[in-house]
């Protein structure tokens, strides 16, 4: 089932779009039969859960974190991730930093955009990430590599487009001064839509895995 999943999946994204496949909840068994047909990389929103499965599956496949971090995690985090997608505060961005320094790595990292504008929900606002940009870009063990968008929870996935929008703008201005490549947006009922506004990294669990 997850191999047909995978497999379907892969064939619908453009050559351009990387799959994120979000495994929270799911057993290494599970996840392994996703790496064996196709996967490449895996989400993943709890530090600990990514550790007791990174020590099992390890570095064949690349693991990136997609959920909230917390500070008293982010020294584990760096030792296991390839990539933070979730970067909303220059405290996170400082505490990543020095944590990578102390290890001798650079973290790539995207700044989560709250497009919604939504209270108590993480992410920058969009008229913040400029200015967080510029903190993280004196940062020597960061590397900005774009940004990342949740939007808000809805029912109809063609009601996500203008949050979608909204932040593949903000990339787009972001790129005419600064070295940035991914955008990642869309889940399992949105990827389509997110593609079409010009995601290039789509995070899906549900329709991989089945339902959590
Ligand atoms: C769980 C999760 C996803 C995947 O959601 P599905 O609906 O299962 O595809 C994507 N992004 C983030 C940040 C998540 O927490």
């Amino acid at each position: 089932m997850i191999k047909n999943n995978v497999q379907k999946v892969l064939s619908e994204l453009p050559g351009h779009v990387e799959l994120v496949a979000v495994a929270k909840s799911r057993s290494v068994e599970e996840i392994l039969e996703a790496i064996d047909s196709g996967v490449r990389i895996i989400g993943e929103n709890y530090v600990q859960e990514a550790e007791e499965k990174f020590s099992v599956i390890g570095p064949r496949v690349k693991w990136h974190f997609i959920g909230h971090l917390q500070k008293n995690k982010v020294k584990k985090a760096v030792k296991i991730f390839n990539m933070i997608e979730t970067v909303d505060s220059i405290g996170i961005a400082d505490e990543i930093n020095k944590a990578c320094a102390s290890i001798n790595k650079t973290m790539p990292v995207l700044i989560e955009v709250n497009s919604a504008k939504e209270k108590n929900k993480s992410g920058v606002l969009p008229l913040d990430a400029e200015t967080i940009i510029k903190n993280i870009l004196g940062l020597p063990n960061i590397k900005l590599l774009g940004l990342m968008t949740m939007g808000p929870l809805l029912e109809n996935p063609e009601d996500y487009r203008p949050y979608f929008k909204e932040t593949k703008t903000l990339f787009d201005k972001i790129r005419i001064s600064h070295d940035i490549k991914y955008l990642s947006m869309g889940m399992s009922d949105s990827y389509h839509i997110a593609i079409q506004e010009g995601a290039n990294l789509v995070r899906i669990g549900t329709a991989l895995f089945g339902p959590r």
